[in-house]
This record gives C-alpha cells, structure tokens and sequence, in this order.
C-alpha cells in the first residue's frame, strides 16, 4: 500500500485535539487508508479489520464496485433535491422491495434517522387508525439510535437520565420475555420496535419462539412490528434479512450501517398497510440522493450477486468453530454468541477491553461492546486465511492474559 511519508502524524494528532470535539477516547492512530479487511495508519502500519467500519463496510474497504458506482454518478448527478423523482432512488427502492417483504421504501442517511421515521410512522397509525395509539413497547439492553427520540427507545440503562427530559411514549420490558411483554400492551400501544440480535447489547440473540409469539401478540392486538434490522440486514447474518430465518415478517423493517457498504445510507421499509404518512409528514434534504441510492444498488447488487450470503453461513461455521475452540483454551473465554459474522465471545472476567486494546497494539481490530464480550463483526467477503490470522493473534493474546491472571 501506498505509504505517504510527508504526513506529520504528531502534528495531526496535534490538530485532532485542539479541533474535534470531544465525545469518545481514541487511540492515538490516523488511518489514511483501506482495502479489503485491512486499514493503514499515517505511520504506515497494516491492521486487519474485524469491526469493518462498525459493521458497515459489507464489502470490505474501498470495493472497486462502490468506487465506481460513486464516481459514475456524481459525474452525473449528485442531488437535484428530494422534491424531485431521480433515477438511482426509483431503481433501489423497486430492488430493496423485490429482495424484501416490504412494499414501500424512504431513503435517509442514519439508522437512528430510520428509526425516529419508524417511530412516526407507527405513531401516525396508531393517531389514523387506533384512537391515537402512541405507546411503542422497546427491550432493555436495545439500541437504536441517538437521536432523542432513539434514545429513549434504546434500553441503555445509563441514557435514562441523560439529556433530561426525555421523550415519551416508550415502554420497556426485559428482551426474550413474552409474557413481560404481553403484560405491558395496553391500548395506547401503537408498536413494539425489536432487534433480532441485539449488537450494540452485546450480541444477545433473541429465541425464535419468542419472535413468532410477539409477532402473533401484535396481530392479536393490532399493534405494529417494527424490526430494527439497522445491524442483522443486508447478509449479516448469513440471510439477506434475519427475520427470514425467524419465519415472521415485519410491518415496519429498518435499514442501514450494511446497506451503504460504509456510505452514509438507510432505509424506512413498510407493508403497504402502514404506509399512511401525509404530504409534509416526513422528509429530509438529503432523503433519496441519486449518490446514496447508487451506491446502495451497487452495494446491494454485489452482496446478490456474489452470493455473500452463502459466503457468510459457510465462514460463521468456520469462525465460530476456532472461537469455540478458545473456550477449552483459555480458562477465561466463557462462551460463544451470535450468527453469521455478528460473532462475539463472553468473557468470565471484566477484561474485554483491555484485550480490545492489546488487540490493537498487535494490529488487530475487535470491539468490546462491555467488559466482557468481545464482538466481531468483519467484512462479509472475509476469507478464511484472514480469519486465521485474527485468530491466532487473538489467541497469543489470551495466552499473555491468562498468564497475568
Ligand atoms: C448502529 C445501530 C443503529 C443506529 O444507526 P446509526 O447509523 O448509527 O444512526 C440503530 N439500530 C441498531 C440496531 C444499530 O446497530
């Protein structure tokens, strides 16, 4: 790869502090470039990505195929504002509606802007067709978003109190529990808004049983189903939607992180039914650009196209099988959890993210979503030689740490 000695990397640093506002530590690394499952600092290291942008570079960094799609139509036409009918944004809406049970589709930028669309759209249901229904019923331990609204669906316990007062209209019951839920519908309940693995949670599968018993609670009582698919969608986790496997089908389906291959994109998806918005209920500047649009076709058409989803089932068994494997091997690893390549393990002790750290010393990228889980969540053409190598640079790890303690 190209290595750019004329970047001042102190220097940069230097700048970083003094200009971007604060809101997250970082490690002191500047990364000027990407491919594939690797990423390269201003010093000319080489990492492998295990985190691929926050599960969204699908495709690895810099595919040739977005390169193309991105420069191709910016060429021609970037934004001729949402008031108007472009080509890109006609053509994905009908593609992400044929790939889909959905019927209709709003295009924005971020999974918390997909979210707060859903969270109208159910409200604007429940005000035409259920006595101004307005309750949405989330999950501890959820996450969907931080937009205000998101916030307070999302089950973060410690968000409670942030940024006070808080939206109303949510109501929280523990994830995986049906009869907590049955017990807080009441007829304000407008929806109940779930993600199939809860990622940022920590990579907490929900129990196919209780899906399809919530999705029978909400028929029963005419409520909505929204599913959070913002991280499971677009082949994550080995199906092109996660609610395939769970053999139920949402009235409201959220898009994102995936579907832009690492462009800002995302997508509101709705049955027919639902879709009851009025001229100036919802919108956005950037809603639909021909960019995003084309570049979500080009992302969307290659995950089909390479038939990654077959890819991901037969490397999630591979990956999972070596992270298995660390459970005899180290005496701290405690389990496996997830699907596809939305992995993580569950530690016994509060390690995670000094491991995470020690990872990246050693060029490796994980992320420690709490003090003892690990997640990973790689580029879905990873392959199994890479797979290897975070493998056993993880182990060497492990090793280091089991002998610490
Ligand atoms: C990442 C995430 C979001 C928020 O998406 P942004 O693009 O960061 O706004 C919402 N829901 C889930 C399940 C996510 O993983």
């Amino acid at each position: 790869m190209s290595y750019n000695s004329n970047i001042d990397s102190i220097e940069l640093l230097r700048k970083a502090e003094k200009s971007l506002m604060y809101v997250t530590p970082r490690p002191s690394i500047v990364f000027i470039e990407g491919k594939g499952s690797y990423l390269w600092d201003s010093e000319g290291n080489k990492y492998l990505d295990m985190i691929a942008g926050w599960a969204v570079c699908c495709l690895g960094h810099s595919p040739d195929t977005m390169v193309d799609a991105l420069a191709r139509q910016a060429k021609q036409l970037i934004n001729p504002s949402p008031s108007f009918y472009n080509q890109p944004a006609i053509e994905f809406a009908d593609l992400l509606t044929k790939i889909s049970c959905m019927d209709k589709v709003f295009f924005i930028n971020s999974g918390a802007e997909a979210n707060e669309g859903a969270i109208k759209l159910a409200r604007k249901y429940g005000q035409k067709f259920k006595n101004g229904a307005y309750e949405i019923i989330t999950t501890w331990n959820s996450f969907h978003g931080r937009t205000l609204a998101t916030m307070a669906a999302s089950g973060k316990k410690q968000w409670e109190n942030l940024y006070k007062p808080q939206p109303k209209g949510f109501t929280k019951v523990e994830y995986n529990d049906t009869e907590a839920l049955r017990q807080s519908i009441s007829k304000d309940t407008c929806a109940v808004m779930l993600e199939l693995i809860q990622g940022e949670g920590g990579v907490i599968v929900a129990d196919k049983n209780y899906v399809k018993q919530v999705r029978q609670l909400c028929d029963e009582n005419n409520i909505l189903l929204i599913i959070d698919e913002v991280q499971t969608g677009l082949g994550r986790l080995g199906d092109m939607f996660a609610y395939e496997d769970y053999e139920i089908e949402p009235d409201i389906l959220t898009l994102a992180k995936g579907i832009g291959g690492g462009f800002p994109l995302a997508a509101l998806l709705a049955k027919d039914k639902v879709c009851c918005f009025e001229a100036g209920d919802q919108g956005g500047t950037y809603s639909m650009t021909p960019l995003g649009a084309a570049v979500g076709i080009a992302v969307v058409q290659e995950i089909i196209d390479l038939d990654l989803c077959n890819h991901v089932k037969k490397i999630s068994e591979y990956f999972t099988k070596q992270l298995s494997d660390l459970i005899l091997r180290h005496k701290v690893v405690k389990e496996v959890r997830g699907k596809g390549l939305l992995l993580a393990i569950g530690l016994h002790e509060e390690i995670a993210n000094e491991i995470k750290d020690e990872c990246m010393n050693n060029h490796l990228i994980i992320n420690a979503p709490n003090t003892k889980t690990l997640r990973f969540m790689p580029a879905l053409n990873i392959s199994t030689v890479e797979v290897d190598e975070a493998m056993s640079i993880l182990n060497q790890i492990l090793n280091n740490f089991t002998g610490k303690s």
